[in-house]
């Protein structure tokens, strides 16, 4: 497949063959030839697969070759659930419209709320922005999404996770227009709240899955290590940053209060380190961000508000010192490595408190993990053994233990395969599909 057979505008082939993308990714030949059709779309692929040009590319040409609803309103609204995340896809769609008379605009929380109310007055046919601050917009009426003909939901699932679902209602009422396409891109798509949120918002949705989402990641190595306590996961990273090879790393806590004391440890041993949380001025955060694109930073410490999206090509490296708690972050955490056909490498302690998490993940990805060690930092802790319940009241019957286990251990397996199946571009109704295996818990 070629980006000529996806029937793009001239001006936008040229662009990729002038960005030396040879052909378009999988989910960009899956993804563009039905938003090209004017349907609704949900669509899963692996991370840093190309999701943000499938949807970019057809949203343009949308704006390129069909008539504008209205002069005024935005066209095309895309929503991110990090600010990071929002300007990189700004960053993306920027260079795409560069030279041309389309205006996009970037509406971030943190940022100065009268200055973006200026930008609104100049008619941008592009914005993109965070859910929370674009509803507040509306709310004082700064913009109008009456003549809105696409919204596209970035990462929607972790929008629905961080609680943005009123504000996402409410830009979906703003923008009522019975003409517009919504169109709703992650990795990880499986989530009773997506599905809610796919039948209130969506229209008869086609459903584009790339590959199942437990399938491995061949471009990324994972590697877990067993660990006793704080202190031996720090003698671990200490190894991580003597023995691994690695141009950038990335490296993952649990807290906030984490993400200055580890970078600070890295500081120690000479290595430049930086930390990013949530809770930093937007402009520290931006310069940190920038300071680590630019190469000016080894390693980035910081808590998941960077496990979504970002892309960052040198990144060769993974470490989550504390587990995720949801099993999808793992995902999309170790997907800042490994992209677009590069190699990366994931490495992830799990100490007594990761373990329900790590089974979690080995669950989710339907696969047994082996644990690596470094020699010399072996510990005692070997994992927890399964919560039994307790049977003493009653004994079972022989036909009772042999079943119920099995039933158990079968489902989660179904579920993840009936959704994240490979569907031809065209065939459909995930609705069917997902309904059944949510009423199963
Ligand atoms: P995802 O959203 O699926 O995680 P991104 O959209 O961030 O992935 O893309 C990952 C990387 O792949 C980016 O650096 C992007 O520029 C690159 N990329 C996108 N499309 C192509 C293509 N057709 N050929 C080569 N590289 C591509
Ligand atoms: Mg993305």
């Amino acid at each position: 497949m070629q980006f000529e057979d996806l029937g793009l505008d001239k001006r936008l082939i040229k662009t990729m063959e002038h960005w030396g993308f040879d052909a378009p990714t999988d989910i960009q030949a899956a993804a563009i030839p039905v938003i090209s059709a004017g349907k609704d779309l949900l669509a899963s692929s692996k991370t840093g697969s190309g999701k943000t040009l499938a949807f970019l590319l057809p949203a343009l040409q949308r704006v390129i070759r069909a008539k504008a609803f209205s002069r005024r309103d935005p066209r095309v609204v895309i929503l991110a659930p990090t600010r990071e995340l929002a300007k990189q896809v700004y960053g993306e769609l920027r260079k795409l419209v560069a030279g041309t008379q389309y205006k996009a605009v970037l509406i971030l929380g943190g940022e100065n709320f009268n200055d973006q109310a200026k930008e609104f007055r100049k008619d941008p046919m592009f914005v993109v922005a965070t859910p929370g601050r674009l509803a507040d917009h509306l709310e004082h009426r700064h913009l109008n999404l009456d003549g809105l003909e696409m919204l596209i939901l970035d990462e929607a699932d972790r929008m629905l996770d961080l609680g943005f679902e009123p504000q996402l209602k409410a830009i979906n009422a703003a923008a009522g227009h019975r003409r517009r396409q919504t169109l709703m891109f992650s990795a990880t798509l499986d989530h009773q709240q997506v599905n809610d949120i796919a039948a209130d918002m969506l229209n008869e949705p086609k459903r584009v899955a790339i590959g199942y989402v437990n399938e491995e990641h061949k471009d990324i190595e994972q590697r877990f290590y067993l660990c006793d306590h704080l202190d031996h996961k720090q003698a671990l990273l200490d190894r991580v940053m003597d023995e691994e090879k690695y141009q950038q790393m990335m490296v993952f806590t649990a807290t906030r209060a984490d993400t200055d004391r580890l970078a600070k440890v890295f500081v120690e041993h000479g290595i430049k380190a930086v930390a990013l949380s949530g809770d930093m001025s937007q402009s520290a955060r931006n310069r940190i961000m920038n300071e680590f694109e630019r190469g000016l930073h080894k390693v980035l410490v910081t808590t998941d508000v960077a496990s979504r999206g970002l892309d960052i090509s040198n990144v060769s490296h993974v470490v989550n010192f504390d587990m995720p708690k949801h099993a999808e972050e793992y995902v999309h955490r170790i997907g800042r490595t490994g992209r677009a056909g590069n190699k990366g490498t994931a490495i992830s302690f799990v100490g007594p408190k990761d373990w329900n998490s790590f089974k979690n993940t080995e669950g989710f990805l339907d696969k047994t993990m082996t644990f690596a060690t470094f020699e010399g930092l072996v510990g005692k802790f070997k994992g927890l053994a399964p919560k039994r319940k307790k049977t003493f009241a009653k004994k079972p019957t022989q036909e009772k233990k042999t079943r119920k286990p099995a039933a158990k251990k079968a489902a989660p397996k179904q579920r993840d395969k009936s959704f994240y199946k490979t569907v031809a571009v065209g065939e459909d109704v995930f609705m069917v599909k997902k309904k059944k295996p949510a009423a199963e818990e």
